[in-house]
């Protein structure tokens, strides 16, 4: 079968570029998947989790927000952030969580505390962690 060229691009730099099997990405209604001979889509990415498969081998990575795109054999991944499992800093993670946490319960009496920014750093931080344990 033919491969899938996936593609993992973010604001700052090129994430990946390989040829895959399949793609699993978050999208903001769901998982979706991507075999080879996909029709075209755009989909919007939510905070989480995306696979892709080569052969018997399945790798992660973290994406935050941005679009897919599929056209022909191509997968392109527009992140406002993404990092291969690899890739993570799992100290930051936590800290990054914790520093949600603190905010999250310091709570809505707080004018200074934004809730909606603190909780998706929350969610960025829980996925990154997830990622890198994978
Ligand atoms: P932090 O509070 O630790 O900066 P964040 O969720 O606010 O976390 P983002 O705004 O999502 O960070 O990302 C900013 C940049 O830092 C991106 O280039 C992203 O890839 C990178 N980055 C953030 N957290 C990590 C991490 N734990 N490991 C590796 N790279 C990270």
């Amino acid at each position: 079968m033919e491969a899938l060229r996936l593609e993992i691009v973010t604001p700052d730099k090129v994430v990946l570029e390989a040829d895959v099997d399949y793609v699993g990405a978050p999208g903001v209604d769901g998982e979706f998947g991507v075999l080879p001979g996909h029709i075209p889509l755009l989909a919007a990415l939510s905070i989480g989790e995306l696979y892709y498969r080569q052969g018997a081998e399945t790798r992660w990575a973290f994406v935050a927000g941005g679009f897919a795109e599929v056209s022909g054999n191509r997968v392109s991944i527009l992140a406002e952030a993404a990092e291969l499992s690899s890739d993570i800093d799992v100290g930051r993670a936590k800290q990054a969580r914790e520093r949600a946490q603190g905010r999250l319960q310091a709570g809505p009496g707080k004018a200074d505390v934004d809730l909606a920014r603190a909780s998706a750093a929350l969610k960025r931080a829980v996925a990154r962690i997830h990622v890198a344990s994978r």
